[in-house]
């Protein structure tokens, strides 16, 4: 039998027209490209994003049209997280720090008509221009006094385009299952490829984010999104803060540690969300000046394994920290670092260790691991395998690839997530590595994040990340790459601080000392590119 409810489609757009009555005077902070705060009311953004849809309606653009944006995060960007989808249209977030090879193929591949973008982005964009599509069109995000002169082809002023229209829009209706959102993967395996989501996936996660993270998402409460809107929604924040009326303060393009401290600083943050590369950056920044910014009481820590070490750091300094897990093709969020009153009161260190792992799942999320047969693994803490997970708010395949959509789900309509990883009994995701990057010694497996973590516990050692290198023996053996936190690192030291806690065939065979790790496009240290560069390189004997 049928029950007998309305049938009421969950539209992006009525997340942002809930804000605007119930949570009129919250604010989205910004730190802009120009120079100086900006300051905005979710009253104020709910009213220019209608005068913004009803410019993209003007320009003839409607149901299923990818419209993308290149821009750091601020309240520009956010109106275009709500006006594009509000009008049936795609917002297709471009993450500029893709190559320009990935980048014109993302464009071309997606058939973006429009493209918004920030005053920083204009050179880019114009270097690209000859290889995007003729008809694509531009608008900077800016207003008439900052209009540079450009090349671009008829370049629009978006302060302009607003202020041509009034906001008196009825936002239209469609099914749920419309697409919403574009996020293209990185590509670090292979040509990028395009998570589509759907407003009632954006809609579902920003409920599940909500519930699950009330510490970070409550009426009164102001939280920095270091993780930019470009990537995977802003982990969810961008929908989750207006929903819950959240104050977001948004750091626009100066990412370092110490502009992230002072904004931190001025504008009173409780809880800020990023890649443990900036928190590595803002740690150092509290080191120097000798305290943590005065309202910080929260870190989501996700996008690549966050060190023992940094939890450690930050909780001594009376911060919350949660350690998340997801992945763009999830919306993103899949599990997250929170304890159950039981075992907020464990012993310290047994707490450390629970909010070492990735977490547990969030609602709608379900996980499996499977062996190489493809059999289903025990969650009992040891058992290891690959991770699949399934939902509502996990993608059914990719945008215009047939080939990549067959691969990534299985015969049970579970999506693979190419992690390995075990689940203990209580839930608690533990990845070991990504398959690509485990590393295989003479037959036996060695995490790389286990290896990274222990050493990351070393004073000497700022940041790591660990390595397989051709050996002709053992077919792969570890190496250590380090970024120094001292002078003179004593490499035996660190040996010895290893050779306590690893297996002999774990430890690494050699430690190589370097000035940076380089990143990926999204913030993470790119074993790939670390992989190319000691290709060839020689253990000593
Ligand atoms: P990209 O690969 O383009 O950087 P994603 O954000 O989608 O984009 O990456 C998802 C992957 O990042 C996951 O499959 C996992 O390998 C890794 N990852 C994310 N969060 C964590 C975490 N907390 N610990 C370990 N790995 C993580």
């Amino acid at each position: 039998m049928r029950g007998m409810m309305m049938d009421r489609p969950l539209r992006v757009a009525d997340i942002l027209t809930y804000s605007e009555e119930m949570h009129a005077a919250a604010e989205v902070v910004s730190s802009t490209v120009e120079g100086g705060i900006h300051r905005e009311s979710y009253a104020e953004m709910a009213v220019r994003s209608r005068k913004l849809a009803k410019a993209l309606q003007a320009m003839g653009l409607g149901t299923g049209d990818r419209v993308a944006t290149l821009a750091w995060n601020g309240f520009r960007h956010m109106e275009l997280y709500f006006g594009i989808p509000g009008v049936g249209a795609v917002c297709h977030t471009l993450n500029p720090r893709l190559s320009p090879e990935q980048l014109t193929y993302i464009v071309g591949h997606a058939g973006d008509r429009v493209l918004f973008l920030d005053l920083t982005f204009v050179p880019l964009a114009e270097k690209l221009q000859p290889q995007f599509p003729d008809d694509l069109r531009y608008v900077i995000l800016t207003d008439a006094a900052n209009m540079p002169e450009t090349s671009l082809p008829n370049a629009h002023c978006y302060e302009d385009m607003l202020a041509a229209q009034d906001d008196d829009l009825e936002w239209p209706d469609f099914e749920e299952s419309t697409a919403a959102g574009l996020c293209y993967t990185s590509g670090t395996t292979g040509v990028p490829k395009g998570a589509l989501y759907t407003h009632r996936a954006l809609v579902l996660h920003a409920l599940l984010v909500g519930v699950s993270m009330r510490n970070s998402l409550s009426m009164g409460k102001r939280l920095m999104p270091v993780v930019p809107l470009f990537h995977a929604n802003a982990w969810g924040t961008a929908h989750a803060a207006p929903l819950t009326g959240t104050s977001l303060i948004m750091p626009g393009p100066r990412l370092d540690g110490p502009s992230i401290w002072e904004l931190m600083e001025s504008e009173k943050v409780f809880a800020a969300w990023g890649v443990p590369t900036v928190w590595l950056g803002l740690m150092e920044e509290i080191r120097k000046r000798g305290r943590k910014p005065s309202e910080l009481g929260e870190l989501v820590i996700g996008g690549s394994a966050a060190a023992t070490s940094l939890i450690q750091g930050f909780e001594d300094l009376g911060v919350s920290v949660c350690h998340a897990w997801g992945m763009t093709e999830m919306s993103p969020i899949g599990t997250l670092g929170i304890l159950s009153p039981e075992q907020m009161s464990l012993p310290a260190e047994e707490r450390l260790r629970l909010k070492s792992t990735q977490g547990r799942r969030a609602f709608m999320v379900d996980l499996k691991i499977v062996d190489e047969r493809g059999d289903r693994q025990p969650h009992d803490g040891s058992s290891t395998g690959e991770l699949f997970v399934r939902g509502p708010t996990v993608v059914s395949g990719y945008f215009s690839n047939q080939e990549a959509s067959e691969s990534a789900i299985d015969d049970e309509g579970w999506f693979g997530t190419g992690d390995v990883a075990s689940i203990s009994r209580e839930g608690f995701l533990n990845i070991t590595d990504r398959s690509k990057d485990l590393i295989k010694s003479g037959g036996e497996w060695i995490s790389s994040l286990d290896v990274e973590n222990l050493a990351m516990a070393h004073p000497h050692i700022a940041n790591c990340a660990v390595i397989a290198v051709p050996h002709p023996k053992w077919e792969e053996r570890p190496v250590l790459i380090a970024v120094p936190a001292v002078d003179e690192p004593d490499p035996d030291d660190i040996r010895t601080h290893l050779e306590g806690q690893l297996a002999k065939w774990q430890m690494p065979d050699d430690i190589v000392f370097v000035d940076d790790l380089p990143l990926t496009a999204t913030g993470k240290v790119s074993k790939l590119a670390l992989r190319k560069t000691y290709a060839d390189y020689k253990l000593p004997a």
